[in-house]
C-alpha cells in the first residue's frame, strides 16, 4: 500500500498527516502546494508566475501543476511509492495523473479523503495564519474545493477510505494507519 493520494479541503490537515504518515509508509511526501511555495521562496520562474494564484486561492493552470508533478515523480525516490498531499486537485489532473502512472506500469493504492466540517475548517486556518489565511481568501479556496476537487471523491469511488479528521493529531494519524492497515 505505498501509492496514495491524500484529498481533504483545505485545513483539513493533510499537509501535518502526510508528514507522519509517508515516514511510517517509507515514500516521499510530495505536496503541490509545498513545491509551489518553495519556487516563490525562491524566487524562480515558475515562483514569479504562480505567486499571485497562490495569494488569492485560485488554482494553478493543470499545465504548470503537471509539470512539476511530472519533473518530482521522475525522481528515483518515488520508485517505490509516494504519498501525493494535494494533488490532483481536480478531475484533468486526475487523468493526466493515471496516464503518468500507466505510462510507469503503476496504479494507485488508495486515496485518503481527510474529512472535517466546515466551521471546524475555519477556525483551525485562522489560527494557521499563512500568507493565504485572510477569511476571504479561505472561503474562495473552499468553494474551490467544493467545485474543483470534491468530484474526485466520485471519480475514485472504488479507491476511496474516507478518515475522521477531527481529533487530536496523533488520534488522526491512527485512524490513517488503520485505514491504509485494513486495505492491504
Ligand atoms: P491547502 O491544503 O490549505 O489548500 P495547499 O498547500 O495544498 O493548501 O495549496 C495552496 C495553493 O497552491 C492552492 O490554493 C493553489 O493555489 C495551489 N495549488 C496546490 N496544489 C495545486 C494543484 N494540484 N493544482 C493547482 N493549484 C494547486
Amino acid at each position: 500500500m505505498t501509492r496514495v493520494v491524500l484529498v481533504g479541503p483545505p485545513g483539513a490537515g493533510k499537509g501535518t498527516q502526510a508528514a507522519t504518515l509517508s515516514d511510517k509508509l517509507g515514500v516521499p511526501h510530495i505536496s503541490t502546494g509545498d513545491l509551489f511555495r518553495s519556487h516563490i521562496n525562491a524566487e524562480t520562474e515558475l515562483g514569479r508566475r504562480v505567486k499571485g494564484i497562490l495569494d488569492s486561492g485560485g488554482l494553478v493552470s493543470d499545465e504548470l501543476t503537471i509539470e512539476m508533478v511530472c519533473g518530482r515523480l521522475g525522481e528515483p525516490d518515488t520508485e517505490d511509492g509516494f504519498l501525493l498531499d494535494g494533488f490532483p486537485r481536480n478531475v484533468r489532473q486526475a487523468d493526466l495523473l493515471s496516464n503518468i502512472l500507466a505510462d510507469r506500469d503503476e496504479k494507485l493504492d488508495a486515496v485518503i479523503e481527510l474529512q472535517v466540517d466546515e466551521d471546524a475548517l475555519v477556525r483551525r486556518l485562522l489560527a494557521r495564519g499563512r500568507a493565504d489565511d485572510n477569511e476571504d481568501v479561505i472561503r474562495h479556496r473552499q468553494q474551490v474545493y467544493r467545485s474543483e476537487t470534491q468530484p474526485l471523491l466520485d471519480y475514485y469511488r472504488d479507491l476511496l477510505i474516507t478518515v475522521d479528521g477531527v481529533g487530536e493529531v496523533d488520534e488522526v494519524t491512527d485512524r490513517l494507519l488503520a485505514a491504509l492497515r485494513d486495505r492491504t
